[in-house]
């Protein structure tokens, strides 16, 4: 029998606030999405807001909701300056105003005289916490919670430093009942999200602001991740790199999944040494994941097989578990870039410069030089550009030139510009002498480089047109059906307008 209750009331609702308005004020917003709730009394300011809080509950009348008070004192990894004594008092005061669950940190429960815990009039059911905020600890096969006795589900919390430990965590989830198993960190957050299909009994997620490290908003884990949905025959498939929180990739391939009616999810891997992804495949269940800075050269060779244009690119950005484990790579920017920038102007014939000679300007040389451009790079190394330009049959074109020689297109490949740096450009007015800038940052839409061109009454090609285009074929290679364009760019657009 699960403890929390079935579907979407396995993903836990925390209500956070300084003062009782803003704690009434979220779980009111969270009831409209989840039925079980946290209630975070040690965030409110002080014992008045907590009492107005409770009375306020008490009128309220959750009796539908599933109510979980939390009063965690610091030593617990809370905000409550008060000591035991002071924790029981509001937990009892929860379960006058109507709270069924309250969680009870092991600093707590160890404190308390053997066999009295029940002797305290707390709402009726007890999930006893334990907290590590540094490392996942050694951790046992599986959690009894007989062995506690009295209570009735165990909650481990643990900050994750690699995959493997949030996949540790997972492994008791799995073998027990009644557990609550919460990798915490950003390395963890695909487990996170994971949890509930591994056995956990619930997965945690604030309605407002985080209150544990890796945490995804509510909306993030209902809508985005669908995390009560996932089973083990969810297809699961992700994006790797370093950083990774700002990729749109989620947005654009849970969206396509969700239209498409497919059971499948897309999450964000912070990986940071490729072996800890690589080995956690298998377990995770991974059949399909895309590669951003700084993997897209080392994957390379770890891959069975690989698309030759990919390999004569030098980077891959897709990469295929087939079945037999076997990982299968390609490279979809080189469409990216064709597919943005043939909808301006025809690529055959024309001249296109391309400037940095990183991975992305690999994939630009080579897809430009193969649809019939000729390519000059232009490149702060020298050497690199060098490299580059005699591959695709291209030339190196110096900075100074740039003033006077005139281009059908130029590329920016350089992460100049980027977010946060929004008002830099990598190149000036006068070194714009072309009909196309594209500049293959996406985050913002609408760049510095962007802007100057358009300043200039020049073409200008952003980023989201290569981003969506790489995309829409990463989800045909893995789904082997048609992707759905016009939801997926709504959704990115949306998310990008948001984040902005
Ligand atoms: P990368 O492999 O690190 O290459 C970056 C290039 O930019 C290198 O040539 C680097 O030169 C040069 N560079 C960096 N800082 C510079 C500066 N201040 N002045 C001049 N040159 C500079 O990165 P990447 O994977 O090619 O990515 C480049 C950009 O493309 C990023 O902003 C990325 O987000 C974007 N991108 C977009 C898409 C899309 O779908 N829209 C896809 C892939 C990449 P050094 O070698 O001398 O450092």
């Amino acid at each position: 029998m699960p403890v929390f209750g079935k579907g979407v009331g396995r993903v836990c609702a925390v209500v956070a606030g300084a003062s009782a308005k803003e704690m009434s004020r979220q779980l009111r917003m969270g009831l409209k999405s989840t039925p079980t709730v946290e209630l975070r009394l040690d965030w409110l300011k002080n014992d008045a807001e907590r009492a107005n809080f409770l009375r306020w509950l008490k009128e309220f009348g959750s009796a539908k909701a599933t109510l979980l008070a939390t009063c965690r004192r610091r030593e617990g990894g809370g905000k409550f300056a008060g000591d035991i004594d002071g924790e029981l008092y509001w937990l009892m005061q929860a379960r006058e105003a109507g709270c069924e669950w309250c969680d009870l940190e092991m600093e707590t429960y160890r404190e308390l005289p053997e066999g009295t815990l029940r002797e305290f009039p707390l709402p009726h059911r007890i999930l006893l916490s334990i907290h590590d905020f540094e490392c996942t600890p050694k951790l046992p096969r599986t959690v009894s919670v007989a062995r506690h006795g009295v209570v009735d589900a165990v909650k481990i919390a643990a900050k994750a430093k690699t995959i493997e430990d949030s996949l540790r965590l997972l492994r008791v989830a799995r073998r027990s009942r009644s557990f609550v198993g919460v990798p915490m960190g950003d390395v963890g957050l695909p487990a996170r999200i994971l949890a509930l299909r591994e056995g956990s009994e619930l997965a945690y997620a604030p309605v407002e602001e985080a209150t544990a490290p890796g945490q995804v908003s509510l909306d993030e884990m209902l809508h985005l991740y669908r995390a009560h949905e996932l089973t083990r025959a969810t297809k699961v498939y992700g994006v790797i790199g370093d950083p990774i929180g700002h990729s749109l990739s989620p947005v654009l391939h849970n969206t396509g999944f969700a239209v498409r009616r497919i059971n499948a999810a897309y999450l964000p891997f912070l990986v940071n040494r490729l072996g800890d992804f690589l080995k956690a495949i298998p377990e995770f269940g991974i059949c399909g994941f895309s590669v951003t800075l700084p993997h897209k050269q080392t994957i390379l060779k770890h891959l069975k097989e690989c698309e030759p244009l990919a390999a004569e690119i030098g980077a891959v950005n897709t990469v295929v578990v087939r079945r037999n484990g076997s990982l299968y790579g390609c490279n979809t920017d080189y469409v990216g870039v064709l597919k943005a920038l043939q909808k301006k102007h025809p690529i055959k014939g024309s001249r296109a410069l391309i400037f940095g000679a990183g991975g992305a300007a690999r994939a630009a040389a080579f897809a430009l030089a193969r649809a019939g451009a000729f390519v000059g790079i232009c490149a702060r190394r020298e050497k690199t550009a060098r490299e580059l330009a005699r591959a695709v049959g291209g030339e190196v074109i110096a900075r100074r030139a740039l003033r006077t020689e005139r281009f059908d297109a130029i590329l920016n490949a350089t992460p100049v510009g980027m977010h946060p740096h929004e008002n830099i450009s990598p190149l000036s007015a006068d070194e714009l002498q072309c009909r196309i800038v594209m500049d293959l940052i996406y985050r913002p839409e609408r760049t510095k480089l962007l802007k100057i061109a358009a300043q200039k009454e020049i073409a200008t090609v952003s980023g989201v047109e290569m981003f969506l285009a790489q995309g829409f074929a990463q989800w045909e290679i893995w789904t082997g059906k048609r992707a759905p364009e016009a939801a997926m760019r709504r959704a990115v657009h949306s998310a990008l307008r948001w984040r902005s």
